[in-house]
């Protein structure tokens, strides 16, 4: 394995060690930070995460997994069996309470993964283990001060670190956003829930139960001795960290019974509060992940969102470090990604609204549900779920563009290939669908790969339903499309500008 191209400076005048340089430095090493961390060394870039945890160990379960297009970007990098190997498939995705089957959906995932958090993190962190990153466990990031050429990154104990990009994936609470003064507008929090994973000495109800304060629920756990508890508090809490205590008296007001809890491994609170970032950058600083936005679980999208984020920005920030691209490049994170989480954070809102069961909400779970059994909006909330329908705004044109390449079947030279194994290196691809040799691109070669290629099937995108095929799509190492060609090559010189920089003179 390549090491980390990590350059210790050296104080001339007196040759003492002054400061350790990373190209890159992420702050936070969750799924946001991991997945940034493996698409820039995968780009070659220099990259180091600071960690407080002493290891990737997660206490407690978290999150309880992913959607379809995180099972494409990771099966994009070629890792997503690690994961489809751990979790348990469910082909719908939910919508507050409603079940939006999702097996019609045009993709070769077309289901949501149900896979804990804490192995989700173990997976992450064996993989970038494979990758050329520096990870600085048990160590916290206590500020920075920023410059035109980078950021001085203080930590908890020793040096600081000077980095060209720091990027904040320091969860919701994130220090790095504070510290850049970027706002964090949005809805204060109604209510609360602890959620917590315990053994119990009486017997519990199975699954899932509403009343007018939320969603409570019962899970036993894989080792059959644990039982993870979510259970809707009947006032706000508050933010002090919750106890045995208030967990036993919040399962009493519910189901009349503590069950007898004992021996907690976690216990924690989480809220409704919805806000996002104003900016997703501020010069030589960014976010990604929950630094960047948080809502309420509903229906399960906040990690997807973040690990989307690292893939967005992964690729965009490697080549501005590497000098391919100019920093405005950069502006683009934040044009596509801001919306994007938006768009989840409002229906997130909706999603936990519905959860609530008094009559009136009652009645309007059961219109949703009506509708949602509905062909167009099932789809249309299955595609925002699984981020399968993301469209970033390129312009007009081709439906393809802005929007996810199919996994498509090809053949090529070298025998049958998935689009998505030519994506492995996360490195940009025209694939050329139409005449052999047809292009000529050397003024990007040493950037850009070409393939030339032939696709007989039919073209459909979840939602949006069968397109024309184009003759040749320019594909952005995230996997959404930067040009479709139209038997011409006409602006291909452009979106290769645009995307991977100038052309390199003859
Ligand atoms: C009960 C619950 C259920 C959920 N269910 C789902 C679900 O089913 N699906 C889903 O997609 N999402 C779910 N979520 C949301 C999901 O857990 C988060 O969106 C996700 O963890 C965000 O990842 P992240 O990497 O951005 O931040 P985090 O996971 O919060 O990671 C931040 C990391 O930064 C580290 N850190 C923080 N500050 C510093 C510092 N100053 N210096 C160094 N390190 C620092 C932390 O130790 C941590 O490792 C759920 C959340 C909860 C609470």
């Amino acid at each position: 394995m390549e090491e980390p191209n990590a350059r210790v400076f050296l104080d001339v005048s007196d040759g003492s060690v002054a400061m350790t340089e990373h190209a890159v430095v992420i702050a936070g090493g969750g799924p946001a930070g991991m997945m940034l961390a493996a698409e820039l060394a995968l780009a070659k870039v220099d990259v180091a995460v600071v960690e407080r945890r002493p290891n990737h160990v997660l206490v407690g379960s978290r999150a309880g997994g992913f959607h379809s297009r995180t099972i494409e970007v990771l099966d994009q990098r070629g890792v997503a069996d690690r994961f489809l190997a751990e979790g348990q498939v469910a082909q719908a995705a939910m919508f507050g309470t409603t079940v939006l089957d999702m097996s019609d959906f045009p993709t070769r995932h077309p289901y949501s993964l149900g896979i804990w958090q804490n192995q989700i993190e173990r997976i992450m962190a064996a993989w970038i283990a494979e990758l050329p990153v520096h990870i600085y466990y048990r160590c916290e990031v206590t500020g920075f001060a920023q410059d035109d050429t980078g950021a001085d990154v203080r930590l908890s104990d020793g040096e600081p670190l000077r980095a060209q990009y720091l990027v904040g994936c320091d969860g919701g609470r994130s220090l790095i956003r504070k510290a850049a003064g970027i706002e964090f507008p949005g809805w204060d929090p109604t209510r609360s829930n602890l959620v917590a994973e315990v053994e119990m000495t009486e017997e519990t109800p199975r699954g899932i139960r509403h009343d007018a304060t939320g969603v409570h629920g019962l899970h036993r756990m894989e080792d059959g001795r644990t039982v993870r508890v979510v259970v809707t508090e009947q006032q706000l809490g508050p933010s002090s960290e919750p106890t045995l205590r208030d967990l036993g008296e919040a399962l009493i007001t519910v189901y009349g019974t503590d069950f007898g809890i004992h021996n907690p491994t976690w216990i924690s609170r989480f809220t409704d509060m919805t806000r996002q970032a104003a900016a997703y950058r501020d010069r030589r600083v960014l976010l990604a992940g929950d630094a960047a936005h948080v809502h309420y679980p509903a229906g399960g999208q906040g990690l997807s969102l973040g690990v989307q984020d690292a893939v967005n920005l992964g690729w965009k920030l490697a080549q501005v470090v590497n000098g391919t691209s100019p920093e405005s490049l950069l502006d683009t994170y934040h044009a596509e990604r801001h919306p994007v989480a938006a768009r989840a954070l409002k229906h997130t809102m909706a999603q936990a609204a519905l959860q609530r069961r008094d009559d009136r909400i009652q009645a309007l779970v059961d219109v949703v549900s009506e509708l949602a059994s509905m062909d167009e909006p099932r789809k249309r909330l299955a595609g925002i779920i699984s981020g399968l329908d993301i469209h970033y705004d390129l312009g007009e044109g081709h439906p393809l563009l802005g929007r996810r390449m199919p996994d498509l079947d090809l053949i090529t030279a070298d025998g049958p290939l998935r689009v998505f194994e030519l994506l492995r290196d996360a490195r940009p691809l025209l694939l050329n669908l139409g005449q052999p040799g047809d292009f000529d691109i050397t003024p990007w070669a040493d950037r850009v790969q070409l393939i030339d290629a032939s696709y007989k099937g039919e073209w459909e995108l979840p939602v949006r339903g069968v397109i024309s095929a184009p003759t040749a799509v320019l594909i952005r190492p995230d996997g959404y499309v930067a040009w479709v060609g139209d038997g011409t090559h006409l602006g291909l010189p452009d979106a290769l500008a645009t995307w991977f920089g100038p052309p390199t003179a003859a």
